[in-house]
């Protein structure tokens, strides 16, 4: 009987010339169709062995292969519907872009432009001219260095100025951020060696003091921005630590990771120093990322003295970490934007998000509401109030109160009702508290409500 099954499996060619397959191929390489029919008649050929599958149904094989090309020729990047409430969402892309900002980036690269080509003069000019411009005016450094990755930023900065050199940095501080960004061994990549000083908890001035001896090349501090030790606790300001730097020659370099150019008590959270403090407290070099708070794209951006900014661009990696002209489009417009503090909390998603009244999120979660056919979903709906996170390394236990629109599906599991929301054609991200699926309506684009509403629909009713 299975054998006999197996005999009857259609060949690959049964399918390479039909017309509705073809037609879903559009004009991609034909090795895609090819690779999806094998992939189908393979798993087939496993199940009829496995004795789950008795009988043979063209059609279905053929709709199987419809589904197998559908994924091989969809792009694997998608847009995702984020109802996490985690403003900066690390693995959901960070910070969004705005429609203006990304009609912009779409103007300057899908021709040529003057990226490095001085128009005034006709000849070569700068890549990071106007960038380095608008970042010494907002943060009033005196020079500017802008890299690929915030990650990329501190591996530069270590390997420019402590090459050979004793860093010494608090043992409180010695940071892993996800992706096997340590820094212990970011500073063995830079050539420069870890000294660390004080305890998991504890660090006083007189601990950075005693490790400092002629080999000492720089003293850095790293903003623990994704987690807090609390209690019983005792960290050096960087004004201290400038002090100190002062006193032995020493430059002070302080990562802040998530760089911040407008203070996050405007948001009634609680104090976290921006990039202006952090220089202003006197720090030689500081490094942030550009779309954590900036809310711009991915890029690491090093601010400071001139005597060691310039050092730090003269570095080969400088020029192997170097933006390319769609992170500069996207940075440019973003920080423009700065220069009017009521125009970045407005037009900068990131800020919009976090700065947004409650009761646009409550609207928005009462658009969703109403947008849901309760008579039929098979679920129990309700809004509620709930806390959102600022996220993406930025400020770990700091919360925003925000709506969610909670639902406990009453055909389904509320682990299963999770997982179909994921994968579906725009995918949802919600998240599961006390056995409820919430959508926090604080990182849900008012375009995306009624997308949202359509997923519901299509998995409860
Ligand atoms: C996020 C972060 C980094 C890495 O920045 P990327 O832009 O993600 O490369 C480095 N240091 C600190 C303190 C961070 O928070």
């Amino acid at each position: 009987m299975r054998k006999e099954l197996l005999k009857r499996i259609p060949k690959v060619d049964v399918f390479v010339e039909d017309k509705e397959l073809l037609e879903l191929l559009g004009n991609n390489p034909r090795t895609l169709l090819v690779e999806s029919i094998r992939n189908v008649l393979d798993r087939l050929r496993k199940d009829i062995v496995n004795g789950k599958v008795l009988e043979l149904d063209k059609e279905k094989i053929k709709g199987q292969i419809k589904n197998e090309l559908r994924k091989l020729v969809s792009p694997k990047l998608k847009r995702v519907i984020n109802a996490t409430g985690v403003v900066l969402h690390t693995n959901l892309g960070r910070a969004p872009i705005s429609e203006k900002i990304a009609e912009h980036l779409k103007w300057i690269i899908t021709g040529y432009s003057n990226l490095e080509y001085d128009l005034e003069k006709g000849k070569r000019g700068l890549r990071y001219k106007n960038l380095e411009w608008i970042l010494k005016k907002l943060t009033g450094a005196e020079d500017v260095c802008v890299v690929n990755n915030n990650a990329g930023a501190v591996l530069l900065v270590l390997s420019a100025l402590a090459k050979g050199k004793e860093v010494v940095v608090s043992r409180g501080e010695l940071i892993e951020i996800g992706g096997s960004f340590r820094i212990p061994d970011v500073m063995v990549q830079s050539g420069a060696i870890l000294k660390e000083v004080g305890t998991t908890n504890k660090t006083h001035l007189w601990d950075y003091e005693n490790a400092i001896n002629e080999n000492t090349g720089l003293i850095l501090k790293v903003h623990t921005s994704n987690y807090r030790v609390l209690g019983f606790t005792e960290s050096v300001s960087t004004k201290e630590l400038v002090e100190l730097g002062k006193k032995y020659n020493i430059p002070v370099y302080e990562d802040l990771g998530s760089g911040s150019f407008i203070d996050v008590r405007k948001l009634g959270l609680s104090y976290e120093p921006t990039v202006q403090d952090v220089l202003k407290a006197g720090a030689d070099v500081v490094s942030f990322s550009g779309d954590k708070l900036l809310g711009g794209a991915q890029a690491g951006i090093i601010v400071g003295k001139k005597e060691f900014i310039e050092k730090i661009k003269k570095h080969p990696l400088n020029r192997a970490l170097r933006i390319d002209k769609m992170t500069l489009s996207v940075l440019e417009a973003t920080l423009v934007y700065y220069l009017d503090e009521e125009k970045a909390l407005k037009e900068i998603p990131t800020w919009n998000l976090l700065s947004q009244p409650l009761e646009n999120i409550k609207r928005k979660a009462e658009k969703l509401y109403s947008l849901l056919d309760r008579e039929k979903i098979k679920a129990e709906i309700k809004i509620v109030k709930d806390e959102s996170e600022v996220g993406g390394g930025a400020l770990p236990i700091q919360k925003l109160p925000t709506y969610a629109v909670a639902i406990k599906p009453s055909k389904i599991s509320v682990k299963r009702l999770e997982s179909l929301m994921r994968e579906m054609e725009v995918p949802v991200v919600g998240r599961i508290k006390e056995n409820v699926y919430l959508l926090d309506m604080r990182t849900v684009f008012d375009n995306e409500i009624k997308q949202l509403a359509f997923n519901l629909k299509k998995v409860l009713i």
